[in-house]
């Protein structure tokens, strides 16, 4: 391991100096010194906190368009200047990722979630006079947020909730208690520092299942966004509101005899070690035709950062990650390869990010969203055969596929076949939320309601506005 448990120990260490400093502010904070008269965006009741957004949307939408792109600057701009702390926090608080990608995550989020520029409105002229298009606030949005992404999401939703008219309350995942309440002071700070109202972004102080219920059933909360696992879009969208609902996925990387093998090998390491694989996008496993299987495995090895099991060892982790019953051991969701592998006796140095293994078809963790660095490789006969498995393994999430290759009616054919939100060629599956690739970013990827990668737009209500007769300058 080299000087790796130094290393460990000292950011251990400092890790635990900043959890011990966020919880000090927090407890100060509950006792009620809180800034002048503004809060801090945290509220014992969820009723309190809606209340509270319920006014300060009102005041939101007093104020101009250009003081709202203000609001959204300063939060673009606090999030950057807080992202270490923050990224720390993240890891510390829910025990999964890796820091420097948590940083990068914040960035991303800052940097590519669409602002007030998302709600542009549409008009139609014509014999007939104008009809004008505009995207309206619904009012006080309840947002559930994941335990896999506790910053980048609050972040996110912020940024495109507030750009379009809204405040937002949070339920935060009861497991990430301590980095949300520091990220929503963060945001909130930021809006009242830019002269936004306070209560813009609210978060109960303590989440549990009983305020997530409580926040869905509010009668002054006009809209839900869930993102989670399947359970809590379902809750949603039984709730009899309007509902976006972001689901799990089980992503597939379909690699083809005709991709760039090595190119391939180092994107698929890339992508489903970012984070720790914790990311719903993630590539969950690789279905590789026969020709370029061992091709690919070698080279996955040969950077350095693949550490390939025996079949001995992969059934060891597997028994290790797997519960009994057949479920993914929460334990080691979102933890370093290094801490997987040590459990089952195997030392490899820091470098590593990735554990593969060929895998039957039939394997568990092929089938399971395992969010962990451990990583199947299932070998088929050819691409008809990739096609078929790789869609049975996607399971009708509609979420994310990657696919390597360089014939584009195999792109096409894969694409149509599996039907995802998101499908990304020859690249880590972060370039599908804007990392390294086009398009704007997203942290609630609305597969199972359609909204897609959601941005401001998505949290509007259409209205149209009708002039017959005149008004057209042609
Ligand atoms: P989770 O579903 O356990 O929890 C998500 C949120 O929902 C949490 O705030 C949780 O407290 C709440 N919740 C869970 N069950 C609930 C219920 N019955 N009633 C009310 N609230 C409930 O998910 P998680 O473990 O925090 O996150 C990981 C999962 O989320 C993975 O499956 C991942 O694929 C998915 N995810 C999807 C997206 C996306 O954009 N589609 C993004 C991130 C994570």
């Amino acid at each position: 391991m080299g000087n790796g448990g130094t290393l460990m120990d000292a950011n251990q260490e400092l890790v635990a100096n900043l959890v011990k400093k966020v919880l000090d502010e927090l407890t100060h904070s509950s006792a009620g010194n809180h800034q002048a008269n503004s809060g801090d965006g945290l509220f014992d009741t969820i009723n309190e906190a809606v209340e509270a957004a319920s006014v300060a949307q009102k005041k939101l939408i007093q104020l101009s368009l250009e003081r709202r792109k203000e609001i959204i600057s300063a939060l673009r701009k606090a999030v950057l200047e807080n992202n270490e702390q923050l990224s720390a926090l993240a890891v510390s608080d829910t025990k999964l990722g890796r820091v420097e990608d948590k940083i990068r995550e914040n960035i991303l989020c800052a940097t590519k979630t669409p602002g007030v520029e998302d709600i542009q409105p549409f008009a139609v002229t014509g014999d007939c006079g104008l009809m004008l298009l505009e995207y309206a606030p619904v009012g006080v949005i309840g947002a559930l947020t994941p335990i896999t992404n506790p910053t980048g999401t609050l972040i996110n939703n912020s940024i495109g909730m507030i750009a379009a008219g809204n405040a937002v309350v949070f339920n935060s995942h009861p497991n990430a208690r301590v980095v949300s309440a520091k990220m929503v002071q963060v945001l909130h700070k930021a809006i009242i520092d830019a002269g936004g109202p306070a209560g813009l972004v609210c978060l109960v102080r303590v989440p549990t299942l009983d305020t997530a219920k409580e926040l869905i059933e509010h009668p002054k909360v006009n809209m839900l966004v869930a993102t989670g696992g399947k359970p809590v879009v379902n809750v949603v969208l039984r709730s009899g509101k309007k509902a976006i609902g972001a689901g799990a996925g089980n992503p597939p990387v379909l690699v083809d005899e005709t991709a760039n093998i090595r190119r391939a090998a180092q994107c698929i390491i890339d992508g489903a070690s970012v984070n720790n694989n914790i990311f719903c996008i993630c590539e969950k496993e690789a279905v590789v035709v026969q020709e370029v299987y061992e091709t690919l495995i070698k080279f996955m090895q040969e950077t350095g950062k693949a550490y390939l099991l025996t079949p001995e060892e992969a059934d060891r982790v597997t028994k290790l990650v797997m519960t009994a019953e057949g479920k993914i051991n929460g334990a080691y969701i979102g933890k370093d390869v290094q801490i997987i592998l040590r459990d089952v006796g195997i030392e490899v140095n820091d470098e590593y990010r990735l554990a593969i293994f060929r895998a039957p078809k039939d394997h568990p963790l092929v089938w399971k969203e395992q969010m962990m660095p451990v990583f199947p490789l299932v070998c088929v006969k050819d691409f008809k055969e990739a096609v078929e498995f790789a869609v049975k393994v996607e399971q009708g999430n509609r979420h994310t596929a990657i696919m390597h290759s360089t014939n584009v009616e195999h792109m096409t054919e894969f694409a149509r076949a599996i039907q995802t939100t998101i499908f990304v060629k020859n690249a880590p599956c972060y370039a599908g939320i804007g990392l390294g690739g086009e398009g704007h970013t997203s942290f609630t990827i609305a597969g199972p309601t359609g909204e897609g990668l959601t941005s401001a737009r998505s949290f509007t209500r259409q209205r149209r506005c009708t002039l017959v007769e005149s008004f057209r300058i042609i």
